[in-house]
């Protein structure tokens, strides 16, 4: 399968986030940092930047550009939530994120377009709930590798979309200068100037030999791979993942139980397959509950034996949600296993192999045919006190 890798950046981060709270700061020169005579800038709204203030300029300096702009410390708890809700939006578009930073990352989405979408398509998605959820602005960039991604998203930003094509990679790289090349610091920068080179084009086709003389060869290697747009580093998401969970919320509140035991469904489906792409099961399964009047609820159970069949976590979900004292009319559900584990262990029940194995056929033709192939969900009309449940 053709890989496709996504680079998402958030825009002015910790300015945004500012400006998004603070109406008084809207369309402002706002600049987030240390605000002593020997801060720096940390981020610069694109209001300020237009003054020629960026990340890292001591805070003396930025003041002098923009006397009238506003400046403040920044609150870094604030912004940790809010990645932590970006982080979570990530992870419902590919099972493989890796963070670069509070606000940066990477999610491999090969094949996903077949699943869902067109890789644009998908993108845009992502931006929009970003968007409609946090009132953030991203910046995203696809292509066959890490290097191009990061490179792609930064092309068009703020609000950026760009999209790197297989095949055009040189072309693209051909003409760009060299700090534009991953590792190129400034050290690298001015000795690869002295060098006589100018844009990426050259490093291209640069001698590893020759060039190895001043850079050595590992650097060089990689510089020149990277020059032809080359770079087979993997999408590497952290170890420590805590859950997987989905939620949604309902444009109309859900009256009956039949419903709500439908959307389980669903939701266990969409839970299961993203425990099964990422390889880990679930030993705990918790149900998140929002009711009309905004109080919430969770409930949470856990499994003999870990999980990622859809059925168990379906079961488990309805039989949480029966549990329940519902009152009045249900604006979102949520399902999430946590307690995750990552290697494969052999199951006590024989059943479960024969389940495994019609779990692969499944995801296979999800991947292939899309993910709505199939789905149990639509299958259910009946009442819930009846007690058979869907069989696999
Ligand atoms: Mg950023």
């Amino acid at each position: 399968m053709e890989r496709w890798i996504m680079h998402v950046d958030m825009d002015a981060f910790f300015a945004s986030v500012e400006q998004r709270d603070h109406e008084a700061y809207q369309k402002q020169p706002v600049i987030v940092g240390g605000l002593s005579n020997r801060g720096v800038v940390s981020t610069a709204s694109y209001e300020a930047r237009s003054f020629g203030i960026h990340s890292a300029m001591p805070m003396v300096e930025a003041r002098r550009r923009c006397p009238q702009g506003i400046f403040v410390a920044g609150n870094h708890g604030l912004y940790k939530a809010v990645s932590k809700q970006i982080f979570h939006i990530f992870q419902e578009f590919s099972p493989l994120v890796e963070p670069l930073s509070l606000d940066e990352a990477f999610l491999d989405i090969t094949g996903m377009e077949k699943i869902t979408l067109n890789q644009r398509d998908y993108a845009k998605l992502l931006k929009k709930r970003i968007k409609d959820e946090l009132g953030l602005i991203a910046s995203v960039g696809i292509a066959p590798n890490k290097f191009l991604a990061k490179l792609a998203s930064d092309l068009d930003k703020p609000d950026g979309l760009v999209i790197i094509e297989r095949g055009l990679e040189q072309s693209i790289l051909r003409d760009m200068p060299i700090r534009r090349l991953w590792g190129v610091g400034k050290k690298t920068g001015e000795k690869l100037q002295e060098l006589g080179f100018r844009t990426i084009g050259q490093i291209a086709q640069a001698s590893l030999d020759e060039l190895a003389k001043y850079l050595g060869k590992t650097l060089s290697y990689q510089l020149i791979e990277l020059a032809n747009g080359r770079d087979e580093r993997k999408v590497e998401p952290e170890r420590d993942i805590q859950s997987i969970g989905n939620e949604i919320t309902f444009e109309q509140d859900l009256l009956q139980a039949a419903q709500v035991e439908k959307q389980f469904l669903a939701l266990a489906e969409k839970v299961g397959w993203r425990l099964r792409l990422s390889g880990v099961k679930a030993r705990t399964l918790t149900i998140k509950i929002r009711f009309a009047s905004f109080q919430t609820i969770t409930r949470s159970q856990s499994l003999i034996e870990p999980t990622n069949f859809d059925e168990v976590i379906y079961q488990m979900a309805v039989n949480l949600y029966r549990q329940v004292k519902v009152k009045e009319s249900i604006r979102l559900l949520g399902i999430t296993g946590s307690n995750l584990s990552l290697h494969e262990e052999e199951s006590l029940f024989q059943e479960d192999q024969k389940k495994k194995a019609l779990y692969h056929m499944m995801d296979d033709l999800k991947a292939r045919f899309g993910e709505n192939i199939i789905t149990k969900a639509n299958l259910i009309q009946k009442p819930h006190n009846e007690k058979d449940l869907p069989k696999g």
